[in-house]
């Protein structure tokens, strides 16, 4: 534990390059099982965004089913009510935002 410890400021002081980001995408998110439930819950919900209201049909939409409460931290996979239709502007803002408030909490 408190070899632990000693260890962590340097660790957050490393240069990026030393701690590789995982590219690859969650394998959840690959699956028929969530493909054919994101899709079910697009058609429920209009097909359009429920953030700004954008049309899934329009040129250049990409709708996506957000985990309300994202999987990592304990959102349920498959419940509707913990699914938001959103397209990829509304997705990115609120995952920039959820994710300064886990940077915020963490301090
Ligand atoms: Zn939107």
């Amino acid at each position: 534990m408190g070899r632990l410890a000693s260890l962590k400021p340097r660790l957050s002081s490393a240069p990026a390059r030393l701690k590789p980001a995982p590219k690859v995408a969650d394998p959840f998110y690959l699956s028929s099982e969530w493909r054919r439930f994101a899709a079910d819950m697009k058609r429920q919900r209009g097909n359009c965004c429920e953030d700004c209201g954008r049309s899934g049909t329009e040129r250049g939409v990409k709708l996506i089913a957000d985990h309300v409460i994202e999987r990592k931290d304990g959102g349920a996979d498959f419940d509707p009510s913990n699914i938001r239709i959103r397209c990829m502007p509304c997705h990115n803002a609120k995952t920039a935002r959820s994710r300064g408030e886990r940077a915020r909490s963490s301090t």
